[in-house]
């Protein structure tokens, strides 16, 4: 079906998301006070039905997203995913599918003025699918060091998936495709690294793997806890959390993505310079591998971040 033609979930109803409609008044689009999430189903390895990947702990990513706001979501985990599962099964999305939850101030009571707040809003929440398969960079991208720095948690919660920070995001991804870079690698105030714009970013070098820590103003990203995991797992490696330096991109062996829209993408080149070789190194196809198995239910390990989705 056409996008407008396909079902959405809004304000507890199954709707088509043509008729969605949203007041120009909606808080959360003047000041970005929304919260969303991201999330994957993928076509199970044995076929006839798709998996959604860590669905629960993407919703109790949502509902902390929303504590953080004060945004009242009146569903819980369990039953988002159950509304996620019906909305891709009434879209017919057998396949790799992408589902975007979203929770946004709507209206302060009738009659009072634009305010900037939280209390007194009230809460619209949506959620949309659409079909999504790899965005194919298994090759590698090449990365730039942004001039923005990412928003610390001092003055925004880094933690939380809050719509409004994406302004920043946006800025470097703006910066970085101008000088001809297919993403930006942030630093914190620090100037530490912190992550991508859309992604955590885990480095190797000397043996050893690390990635910035909670206290590097990162958003805690599911497949970046998957990744740890995994590579415990499958590789005895543990990954090191820690404050990571610009440096160590320049003189890292292999550095990698990790994120729920790029999956595991290789990181081929920053600032100009190879990283390693500049190909996709041993560890980076190792974890590209596991996730992959592991996404489409064929880890039998973690069967556990597995949601089939229940096609007939
Ligand atoms: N950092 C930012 C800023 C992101 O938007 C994302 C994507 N949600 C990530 C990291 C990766 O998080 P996850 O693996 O949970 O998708």
């Amino acid at each position: 079906a056409a996008p407008h033609e396909r079902w959405a979930f809004h304000q507890g109803e199954f709707v088509r998301a043509g008729d969605i409609r949203l007041g120009v008044g909606t808080q959360g689009l003047h000041y970005g006070t929304g919260v969303f999430e991201g999330i994957r189903a993928y076509a199970a390895a044995e076929g006839g039905d798709s998996l959604l990947f860590k669905a629960r702990e993407h919703y109790e990513r949502l509902h902390a997203s929303c504590r953080l706001l004060r945004l009242d979501l009146p569903f819980g985990p369990a039953e988002l995913v159950e509304v996620t599962r019906e909305l891709i099964l009434r879209n017919r999305l057998l396949g790799d599918v992408y589902v975007r939850p979203v929770v946004y101030k709507q209206a302060l009571e009738p009659g009072t003025p634009f305010g900037v707040r939280l209390s007194g809003v009230s809460t619209a929440v949506s959620i949309v699918t659409l079909p999504m398969g790899d965005y194919g960079k298994a090759g590698g991208i090449r990365c730039g060091v942004s001039s923005w720095r990412r928003v610390p948690d001092a003055s925004l919660p880094a933690r939380g998936k809050i719509t409004g920070a994406y302004a920043n995001n946006a800025l470097a991804v703006e910066e970085a495709t101008a000088a001809g870079y297919d993403d930006a690698i942030m630093l914190n105030q620090r100037g530490t690294v912190a992550e991508a714009s859309t992604a955590n970013v885990f480095v190797v070098g000397s043996g050893s793997v690390s990635t910035p820590g909670p206290d590097s103003d990162i958003l805690p990203g599911l497949t970046r806890a998957a990744v740890i995991r995994l590579l415990a797992d499958q590789a005895e490696l543990t990954v090191v959390e820690r404050t990571v330096q610009r440096s160590e991109l320049h003189l890292a062996d292999e550095v990698f993505l990790t994120g729920t829209g790029c999956q595991i993408v290789p990181v081929t080149e920053i600032d100009g310079r190879p990283v390693g070789d500049g190909t996709p190194g041993p560890v980076t196809t190792l974890v590209r591998e596991a996730y992959q198995r592991a996404a489409r239910g064929a880890d039998p390990v973690h069967r556990h971040w597995n949601t089939p989705v229940g096609f007939p």
